[in-house]
């Protein structure tokens, strides 16, 4: 149960001093209530009723974190359902899918596309973070594993249903913290002291709300909070329905079983690229952290990435650019000066309008 700016106000310790950085600790409280300030910004409560209030104001959905330490995928820590409420806080990451559909040929030239995956979007560059690898053969999971982490930057998701199977083909990749997909109720314990073990997180699947709810359970029993759900779905309503009853039931009802990203996969929902992705960008919308799709194409993906972008930028901060005078096309000392908005996005549609003129000019930004 969430606590009350008021419950949260009697355990503070009420002297005002401001060193969390609000006038008052009333102010404070309201704050850490409404989920937009840490209990950790006071320095002056004890270490009991600190961890006793980090403990109920913590995110309804679990932090969880895998990838190569110096780009780490972050997902969870999500506080509300709807953008406008406050903020959506980590955008979902996409992941590639590449399978046993194709040959070793196909495989590197699929490899090389994905390296050449990137959109620059209001001065963002864009692209998708995963490669899902999957399998029938272990050994062959192994070397297209070991394949992905040298030949592109990409985080792994490494697919396989046998415990073994994932540790042959994540263990020489450990460094890349690779994201273990996935565990059942029935091998849950292995898989999640694999991942332990690696240093990573792993996918639980469930095939209805209740098992998934029992797999949240067990993780929580045996301290496993590295861990991302995926409910089972065979159609995209399904799969939407999944995805906000999880969500609501983790920031609503506060359940703290459920209270974990979700993974989707539109690969499995749809064969026609544009079906896939329009499935997918619904997915986008209603709270999948990992979502997997299997077609490369530049146009699809980009389409994902830009959706994903514009959700989880905070709405009460929009993108801008710093003010200052900016070249475009080479301008003179004779070329025309333009004036617009630091908001990011009129300063890139302004920029591509110069830049489709023809005429160099300076753009003045305020
Ligand atoms: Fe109150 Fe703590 Fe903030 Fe000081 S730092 S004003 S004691 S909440």
């Amino acid at each position: 149960m969430a606590l009350s700016g008021i419950q949260i106000f009697k355990q503070l310790p009420k002297t005002n001093c401001k060193d969390c950085g609000y006038a008052t600790c009333m102010a404070f409280a309201l704050q850490v209530a409404s989920g937009k300030a840490s209990i950790e910004a006071c320095p002056h409560l004890s270490s009991d009723v600190a961890a006793g209030l980090a403990a109920v104001t913590a995110p309804p959905v679990a932090r969880v974190e895998f990838g190569p330490k110096d780009r780490p995928i972050v997902l969870g820590e999500e506080t509300v359902l709807y953008r406008h409420e406050k903020r959506f806080e980590h955008p979902p990451a996409l992941a590639v899918l590449m399978d046993d559909s194709l040959d070793d040929r196909a495989f590197e030239l699929a490899l090389d596309e994905f390296n050449g995956l990137q959109f620059e979007r209001v001065g963002e560059i864009l692209r998708p973070q995963l490669i899902a690898v999957a399998s029938a053969d272990p050994s062959r999971l192994a070397a297209r594993v070991k394949a992905v982490s040298e030949r592109t930057q990409a985080g792994l998701v490494i697919m396989a249903d046998d415990p073994e199977v994932l540790r042959l083909a994540a263990s020489p990749v450990k460094e890349v913290r690779p994201l273990l997909c996935g565990a059942t109720l029935g091998t849950l314990e292995s898989v999640a002291a694999l991942a332990k073990e690696l240093g990573t997180a792993f996918v639980a699947r469930g095939r209805d709300m209740d098992e998934l709810a029992e797999i949240g359970r067990r993780c929580l029993e045996l301290g496993a909070t590295q861990m991302i759900l995926e409910p089972v779905a065979f159609t995209a309503g399904d799969a939407l329905a999944a995805q906000v009853f999880t969500r609501r039931a983790a920031i609503r009802d506060r359940v703290k079983n459920l209270g974990f990203p979700t993974m989707a996969l539109p690969c499995r929902l749809a064969s026609d690229p544009l079906v896939e992705t329009t499935v997918a960008a619904g997915l986008i919308a209603k709270y999948a952290g990992v979502i997997v799709v299997d077609h490369l194409d530049s146009a699809h993906i980009s389409a994902l990435l830009t959706l994903a972008q514009g959700l989880y930028t905070d709405p009460q901060k929009p993108m801008m650019v710093d003010p200052g005078i900016y070249p475009v096309g080479g301008p003179g000392p004779d070329s025309p000066v333009l004036l617009t908005t630091n908001f990011s996005l009129t300063y890139y549609t302004v920029v591509g309008e110069i830049e489709n003129s023809k005429v160099p000019a300076w753009l003045l930004v305020m």
